[in-house]
């Protein structure tokens, strides 16, 4: 396995769907549970975007590398968790509640910075993932406590497919969140909500994503091969 090599033919990859379907997609590289001399050579490769899943592990990595690193919390984040990175956290992509947008302007507030979320929509049809449903996401959108936290900027939404080999289905998903993104960035703009980013796509689903008009896919595995969770 060599990341150097992934990134080369990931990036060509991702340069060409951007040309397919006239995106301008991001890459997130997600390397969790990866050690940070891999993280290195990615960093070395120039990927500045790193994503993570554990705020400690989050925290840990933060201290030791490069500050120019941009970090992005991935994962579903406990609110006595959201301490641990509201120092350097540059976006947390998967915010589920109100409370938890609270608590993250709170720590925010603390060290005088704003922190921009994504809020995670629910689009698959599996119990286990987490998120929002359309009329909830609607309802922190319009809600007037949202209006008093100065330290947060809602930047755009965070979606996660069905993991199926079903590619239909797949897109369906990706295509309601696209069309609710449409429906809503121009609905609602505040001091502290511009949407303009749409986070889905991962290692098994981001040409869809793309096609459907991601801005910002997450992946792992095509760039730090398969993650050991044993270890
Ligand atoms: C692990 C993870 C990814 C990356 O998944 P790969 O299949 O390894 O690309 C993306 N998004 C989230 C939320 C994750 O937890």
């Amino acid at each position: 396995m060599n990341i150097v090599e992934n990134i080369e033919v990931f990036s060509k990859d991702l340069a060409n769907l951007n040309q397919k379907y006239t995106r301008n997609c991001k890459l997130l590289a997600v390397s969790k549970t990866k050690s940070e001399e891999l993280i290195l050579e990615a960093y070395q490769e120039g990927l500045r975007d790193f994503g993570e899943n554990k705020a400690q592990e989050m925290q840990g990595k933060y201290e030791n590398l490069p500050k120019d690193i941009s970090w992005h919390f991935i994962g579903h984040l406990q609110r006595n968790k959201v301490k641990y990175i509201a120092s350097f956290v540059d976006t947390i992509h998967a915010v589920d509640s109100l409370r938890l947008l609270q608590e993250i302007n709170k720590q925010a507030q603390k060290y005088d910075r704003i922190i921009n979320c994504f809020l995670q929509v629910y689009i698959a049809q599996e119990a286990t993932k987490f998120g929002l449903s359309f009329q909830e996401t609607e309802e922190i959108l319009e809600s007037e406590e949202l209006k008093t936290y100065k330290n947060i900027s809602i930047k755009g939404f965070m979606g996660m497919a069905t993991f199926t080999d079903n590619q239909e289905q797949i897109r369906e998903e990706f295509k309601s969140l696209q069309n609710f993104y449409e429906e809503t960035k121009e609905k609602y703009q505040s001091d502290n909500v511009q949407l303009k980013e749409l986070s889905m796509g991962m290692s098994n689903d981001y040409e869809i994503a793309i096609e459907q008009g991601s801005t910002m896919i997450r992946i792992g595995t095509a760039i730090f091969g398969k993650r050991n969770y044993t270890k």
